[in-house]
C-alpha cells in the first residue's frame, strides 16, 4: 500500500469513527485506485478521492409508528445521497435491525461504482432503517412504511433520487412506500423501482440480481472456455437474490446444494431443483417462515444452526465448484475463503454486497480463482431498476424477453469492462481492480467536467 493510500485511509478512519464497514469498502476501492492515481495525477490534484468518500447529503430522521396492540415504537430512518455526478441518486432501502449510518455509507459508496459500471446514467445512494419487518403483521409493516415515507418524500423524486428494495424491503414494502409517496405528492411517477407489474414495475426486476449474478459467473467461466453445466454450487441466503440465483443456476444445468438464513443453513446433496425452489419461495415470500423448515419437507437434507462461537461458517466448507454468497456483508471471512479454495471452489460471484472480508478477498486473489466482486456481479438488480426507470419515462412496458436480453447484454458489458480495465492497468484477471477502476473513471471524469460542486 502506498504512503498516500495509507495516510488517506488513516484520515478517513479518524474522520468517520465507528464505521468499520465503510472503512473496509473504501480501503478495498482505494487500493485498486492507487494504480489510477499513479498514472493520472490530475485526479489527485482535483481531490477526487477526498470528494468521492464524502456523501453529498445525508438525511437522518425519526420514524414513529404504532403496533397492532397500540404500543408506540420509534425507529431511525436514513438516506445517504452519495454521488450524483452521472445521474439521479439510485440505490436500495434496507430494513434490518443492524442498519446504521456506517453500513449505509458503505452500501452507498459501493453503489456509486456499481451504477457507473451498468453503463446507465445513475448516481449512487442508499437508505433504510433499523426496523425489523420479521414477525410484524402486514398492517404494522404498512404503518411503518407510511411513517418512513412521510419524511423521505421531501428528499426523493424521479429526477432526484430513486430508491429500490434491499434486505427486508421487497414488493410488499415498495407498494406501501409508493402508495404513501403518491398520496403526499399527488403524482404518479417512477420514484421507486421494484414496483408491482400493474403499477409501473418492470418484468424481470425481481429476478434481475440473481439472474445477473449467474450471467456474470457464466461469463467468467466462458473466458476459460467452461460453463455452469454440471457445476456444484453453494448459495447462501434464501431471500430475493438467493432464490433467483438458484433458479438461473438450475436453468444453466448447475446443481445448488445449500441455502441459509440468519438461523442456519440447509445442505441438500441431491440438489435444490425447481420443485424444491418453489417450496422455498412459498416458505419465504408467502409464509415468511425459516429455512430449517426445508428439512421437514425434504428429510434427506440436513439443517445446521449457526454457532456464534465458531470462527468459520460450515456452509462454505463443502466440496463444490462455485459459490454465490447472497445473504449479507462479511459472510465469508479469511478462514471461509481458505475452506472454499481447499474444497475446490474456483468461481465466486458475489450476489450480496461486500460479502467477503478484505482478508478473504486476498485469499481469492492470491489463489487466482475467478472472483467476481459484488459491485460487478450483482449490478444486474440496479441495472434492471434503470430499465424500469426508462420504461416509466416512456410510459411503455417492455416484454419479459426484451428486459432479460438487455440485462444479459449489460452483464456481458460489465464483464468485458472488468476484464479490459484490469488488463489496461497491468493486473489481468483481477476483477476487483477491473470493477473498482472501471466504475471510478466514468464518475471521476464527470466530477472533473462539472467543477468543484
Ligand atoms: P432479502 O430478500 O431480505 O434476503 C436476505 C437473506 O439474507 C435472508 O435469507 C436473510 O435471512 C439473510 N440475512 C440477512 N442478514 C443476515 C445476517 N446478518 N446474517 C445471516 N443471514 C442474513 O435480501 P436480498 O434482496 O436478497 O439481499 C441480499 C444481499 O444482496 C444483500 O447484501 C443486498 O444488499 C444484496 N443486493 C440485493 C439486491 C436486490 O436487488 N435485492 C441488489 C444488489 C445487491 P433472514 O430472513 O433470517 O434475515
Amino acid at each position: 500500500m502506498s504512503e498516500y493510500v495509507k495516510s488517506f485511509i488513516a484520515h478517513l478512519k479518524a474522520k468517520n469513527p465507528g464505521e468499520p464497514e465503510f472503512h473496509q469498502a473504501v480501503e478495498e476501492v482505494v487500493e485498486s485506485l492507487s494504480l489510477v492515481l499513479d498514472r493520472y495525477p490530475e485526479y489527485r490534484a482535483a481531490k477526487i478521492l477526498e470528494r468521492i468518500v464524502e456523501p453529498e447529503r445525508v438525511i437522518i430522521f425519526r420514524v414513529p409508528w404504532m403496533d397492532d396492540q397500540g404500543e408506540i415504537h420509534v425507529n431511525r430512518g436514513f438516506r445517504v445521497q452519495m454521488n450524483g455526478a452521472i445521474g439521479p441518486y439510485k440505490g436500495g432501502l434496507r430494513f434490518h435491525p443492524s442498519v446504521n449510518l456506517g453500513i449505509l455509507k458503505f452500501l452507498a459508496f459501493e453503489q456509486v461504482f456499481k451504477n457507473s459500471l451498468t453503463t446507465l446514467p445513475m448516481g449512487g445512494g442508499k437508505g433504510g432503517s433499523d426496523f425489523d419487518p420479521k414477525g410484524k403483521s402486514d398492517n404494522e409493516v404498512m404503518r411503518f412504511c407510511q411513517s418512513f415515507m412521510s419524511e423521505l418524500f421531501r428528499h426523493i423524486g424521479s429526477d432526484t433520487d430513486v430508491p429500490a428494495g434491499d434486505i427486508g424491503v421487497g414488493g410488499r414494502e415498495i407498494g406501501f412506500l409508493f402508495g404513501q409517496y403518491k398520496k403526499l405528492r399527488n403524482e404518479f411517477t417512477g420514484v421507486l423501482t421494484g414496483k408491482g407489474l400493474n403499477w409501473g414495475g418492470s418484468l424481470i426486476r425481481p429476478e434481475a440480481t440473481g439472474y445477473g449474478c449467474v450471467y456474470f459467473a457464466s461469463e467468467m467461466l466462458k473466458a476459460r472456455r467452461e460453463s455452469l453445466e454440471g457445476k456444484i454450487c453453494l448459495v447462501s441466503g434464501s431471500g430475493n437474490v438467493a432464490q433467483f440465483t438458484v433458479e438461473k443456476i438450475n436453468q444453466f444445468g448447475g446443481k445448488v446444494v445449500t441455502l441459509s438464513d440468519s438461523n442456519g443453513y440447509i445442505y441438500d446433496e441431491e440438489g435444490i431443483d425447481k420443485k424444491k425452489l418453489d417450496f422455498v419461495m412459498e416458505l419465504k415470500n408467502v409464509k415468511r417462515g425459516r429455512i430449517k423448515e426445508y428439512v421437514d419437507k425434504y428429510p434427506k437434507a440436513v439443517f445446521t444452526p449457526i454457532d456464534p462461537k465458531q470462527d468459520y461458517d460450515p456452509l462454505w466448507n463443502h466440496k463444490a465448484h462455485c459459490a454465490f454468497p447472497s445473504a449479507t456483508q462479511n459472510e465469508i471471512n479469511g478462514k471461509d475463503a481458505q475452506n472454499l479454495v481447499k474444497n475446490g471452489v474456483y468461481v465466486v460471484a458475489e450476489g450480496a454486497n461486500m460479502p467477503t472480508t478484505l482478508d478473504g478477498v486476498k485469499v481469492f486473489l492470491d489463489a487466482k480463482i475467478l472472483f467476481g466482486p459484488g459491485k460487478a456481479a450483482n449490478a444486474g438488480g440496479v441495472a434492471t431498476s434503470g430499465l424500469e426507470m426508462a420504461q416509466n419515462s416512456m410510459r411503455m412496458p417492455w416484454t419479459r424477453d426484451e428486459v432479460d436480453n438487455r440485462l444479459h447484454l449489460i452483464m456481458k458489458e460489465i464483464h468485458k469492462t472488468c476484464v479490459d480495465v484490469a488488463e489496461r492497468f497491468g493486473t489481468p484477471g483481477n476483477y476487483v481492480n477491473g470493477a473498482n477502476i472501471g466504475g471510478f473513471l466514468k464518475v471521476a471524469d464527470a466530477m472533473m467536467d462539472q467543477g468543484l460542486v
